[in-house]
Order: C-alpha cells, then sequence, then structure tokens
C-alpha cells in the first residue's frame, strides 16, 4: 500500500494539460477557466491621468507657503476632457476620474478648498502630483497581467475587460465521465425497496466537477455486472479526459471495478494509506485517466478532493497551487491507534471561544467520523491532518488542517 503523499505524486506526475488548439472564448463565458496563452497589456490602465477626488485642478507652481485664491476658469467631469492648458492664477473645478487638464499637476480635495463665485481659496500643505492616478499605474503597457494557466477570477475579467478585451484563449473544458456502481443504488425521485440506498456519491461528486467547470458526461448507477460495467467503460474511456467511478474497488465479492480496469485499462495503483479512501484505483482506461473511488461517501468526497482535484485542475491547465493549510489549536480529544494517514473533518473557528480566549484559529472534529456518514464532511470547512502512526490530540495542541477547497 502508498502512502497518500505518494499516490498523489504518483497522479500528478502522470498527468499533463491537455493537448487542444486554444479557443477564443467571450470573457463571460470565461469565469473559472483556464489562460492557455499570456495576456499581454495593449495599453496602460488607466489609460490617462486622471484625479483621484472630487476637488480643484491646480498648478503647484501657484501654491505658496500661505493660502492662495485661484480663479476657477473651467470644470471637468468624468467622461469630458479639456484642451487649454491650465494658465497662471487658474484652478479648474474637477470630478473624480476625469482627465487632468494640462498645465496642471496636483488636484486639491474639495473639503480644503474654500469656493466663493468664481473663486477658491487653497490652503498650504499641498503637495505637486497628489491626488493623480497616473496612467499606466494599475498596468503598464506591454507588461504580462496574467500569465498560461491563470484561472480566470471575476476581478480577472474585469481587469481584462479594462484591458478593452473582448475574448481570451483558453484551454478547452475537461470532459468527465462520472458513474456510481453498486446493486444498491437507486436514482433519487424512485421510492426504496429494503435494502436500497440513494445515489448520493454521484450527487456529491456532480456538485464538485461543477465547481471546476467541467463538463460531466454522467453515466448514471451501474449495476455490479461485468458486462455492464465494460460497456460504460468503453464509453467513457473513449469519450472523456477523465474517468471517475465509485464503488466496487475493495475486497467484496461484488467489487468488479478493479478486475474490469485491469482487463479494459491498466492499473497504476490501487489501496492508499489514508482515512478515509484506502480502497480506490488509479488507472488508464483508453484516453481516460481513471479514478476508481471507494463507495462510502465521506471516503469518495474526500479522496476526489485530496487527490483528484488538484488532478483535474493540472489537466485543465491551471498553474499548481499549494494546498491552503495552516495551524490551529486542537479542541477535544482524538485518538488515532491505526497506521494510516488521516484526514479528519473539522470546523475551523476564526475568532477565539470564551474558554480559551487567546487562541485562535482554533478547529473541532464535526462529531462522528465514520466514512458513511456524509454530515461529518457537510458540516466541515477544513480537514484535521493527522501523519502516519499512532497519534494522540489532546486539548489545546497545534494541529495541521488544510482548507477544505471546492472551486
Ligand atoms: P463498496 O465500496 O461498493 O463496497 O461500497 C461501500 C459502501 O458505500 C457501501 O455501504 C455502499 O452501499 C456505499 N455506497 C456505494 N456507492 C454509493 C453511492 N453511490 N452513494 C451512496 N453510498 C454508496
Ligand atoms: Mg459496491
Amino acid at each position: 500500500m502508498i502512502s497518500f503523499d505518494e499516490a498523489k505524486q504518483r497522479v500528478l506526475e502522470q498527468i499533463g494539460p491537455i493537448q487542444a488548439a486554444p479557443e477564443e472564448v467571450p470573457l463571460r463565458q470565461a469565469l473559472g477557466r483556464v489562460l492557455a496563452q499570456p495576456v499581454v497589456a495593449p495599453a496602460p490602465v488607466p489609460n490617462h491621468d486622471n484625479s483621484a477626488m472630487d476637488g480643484y485642478a491646480v498648478r503647484s507652481a501657484d501654491l505658496t507657503g500661505q493660502a492662495v485664491t485661484l480663479r476657477v476658469v473651467a470644470e471637468v467631469a468624468a467622461g469630458a476632457r479639456l484642451l487649454t492648458p491650465l494658465q497662471p492664477g487658474e484652478a479648474i473645478r474637477i470630478m473624480t476620474g476625469a482627465p487632468i487638464p494640462p498645465g496642471s499637476d496636483c488636484v486639491v480635495m474639495q473639503e480644503q478648498a474654500q469656493r466663493q463665485g468664481d473663486w477658491v481659496t487653497i490652503p498650504p500643505g499641498q503637495q505637486p502630483g497628489q491626488h493623480i492616478r497616473p496612467a499606466g499605474e494599475d498596468i503598464a503597457a506591454g507588461s504580462t497581467i496574467f500569465p498560461a494557466g491563470r484561472r480566470l477570477s471575476a476581478a480577472d475579467l474585469g481587469l481584462l475587460t479594462a484591458l478593452g478585451r473582448l475574448t481570451v484563449p483558453l484551454y478547452r473544458p475537461l470532459r468527465v465521465a462520472l458513474l456510481s456502481t453498486g446493486n444498491e443504488l437507486v436514482e433519487s425521485g424512485t421510492p426504496l425497496e429494503p435494502g436500497q440506498i440513494y445515489d448520493s456519491n454521484r450527487a456529491a461528486l456532480h456538485g464538485a466537477l461543477r465547481c471546476l467547470g467541467v463538463e460531466v458526461l454522467d453515466l448514471g448507477i451501474v449495476r455490479d455486472d461485468r458486462a455492464a460495467l465494460e460497456a460504460a467503460f468503453q464509453r467513457g474511456g473513449a469519450e472523456a479526459d477523465a474517468f471517475i467511478s465509485t464503488g466496487g474497488v475493495s475486497v467484496g465479492d461484488y467489487d468488479l471495478v478493479k478486475e474490469m480496469l485491469a482487463k479494459d485499462g491498466k492499473i497504476h495503483f490501487w489501496q492508499v494509506s489514508m482515512k478515509p479512501g484506502k480502497p480506490q484505483a488509479y488507472g488508464q482506461l483508453g484516453k481516460a485517466h481513471f479514478f476508481g473511488l471507494p463507495g462510502n461517501p465521506v471516503s469518495s468526497l474526500t479522496v476526489f478532493l485530496l487527490i483528484v482535484r488538484p488532478a483535474l485542475l493540472k489537466m485543465m491547465g491551471a498553474l499548481p497551487e499549494a494546498p491552503r493549510q495552516f495551524q490551529a489549536c486542537f479542541r477535544g480529544q482524538w485518538q488515532k491507534r491505526h497506521s494510516r494517514m488521516e484526514f479528519l473533518r473539522g470546523i475551523a473557528h476564526f475568532t477565539p471561544s470564551e474558554a480559551q480566549p487567546d487562541q485562535a484559529p482554533w478547529v473541532e472534529v464535526t462529531g462522528a467520523q465514520g466514512s458513511g456518514i456524509l454530515t461529518s464532511l457537510a458540516k466541515a470547512n477544513v480537514f484535521i491532518i493527522l501523519p502516519e502512526g499512532p497519534v494522540q490530540l489532546t486539548d489545546g495542541q497545534p494541529v495541521t488542517v488544510q482548507w477544505i477547497d471546492y472551486v
């Protein structure tokens, strides 16, 4: 059995960005997708010097050590432009975002100026260049604002629009086949016969895949039957970049996924020394990377979040990001006797508790931690990471936690 770190590393080593020509996509459809090429600014942002305040544009040469009264000769608002240069002794009423008039090199805040009719009195203490946002202060012309591999955020879409972009070159969306195995599974909406359960794994994984913005090829529920599995495997292996199944990778009599993967594809490894999530298989099926996840609901989603998600992001072309881990103060007691690495589901709190007012962030387990208890993961915002070997956690002990990232 290989360690969690080795499993993750071996998966990431096998995987590279999908090879396809970039597609030019309108910005409104680009959120969460990955740039296939860097973006270089064709022009500065902002593209003209402009006022950061409502006030008066003046010449700093006119300002002496004392209060100075200037004649207000014009007004300029955002969207307008003045061409006549400011002359000595003059001021221009200016609004936030308006271009700085030629000849002016200083903006005085309206709150500091005293206006009377056509005249304005400026108190001493103004600095040349103040309250002016120079052209290019945000983005210099010719600079690379995003490298290839950037996953576009909402702020990124704003920046790209500020640059005048309408479209961006992106990796094509990833196609991921998804199925559940198990004779006990039924689609929600159907009444349950004794012994049956609803297919919660596929619902959770479908949601997790949608968070990544991939295209899901939903292959439904497949019975624990060699022919049925083979048919589904053939379709997913031919059409998808990645293939995710749940259930059937353990050692029971009806656990056929591993057997069929070995027959129709290739197994790179099976079983990982982690809890939850020991029974899992990674391999290749047709042109798809195959992730055979455990059947237990907590296990399948945990393995997805910790191993499959980083792998899919790499396939999507995204630059690698370290898992968001930090130290927190453990509250409660926990004893681990088994040797596997464990990912307890926890709730991290960022404000101190009454009991320990000087300790934050602190973390507690979400309650019972069985791998079938999906509420343990639903309530959690972090995994509490317990290393291999026996661990005894007591109140107040520091622990490493990892933020649960879906998006
Ligand atoms: P397996 O690995 O197939 O033996 O499944 C382990 C446990 O997970 C069993 O209790 C299954 O009933 C349960 N399980 C398997 N697949 C699902 C699923 N799609 N949704 C909910 N529970 C499941
Ligand atoms: Mg099963």
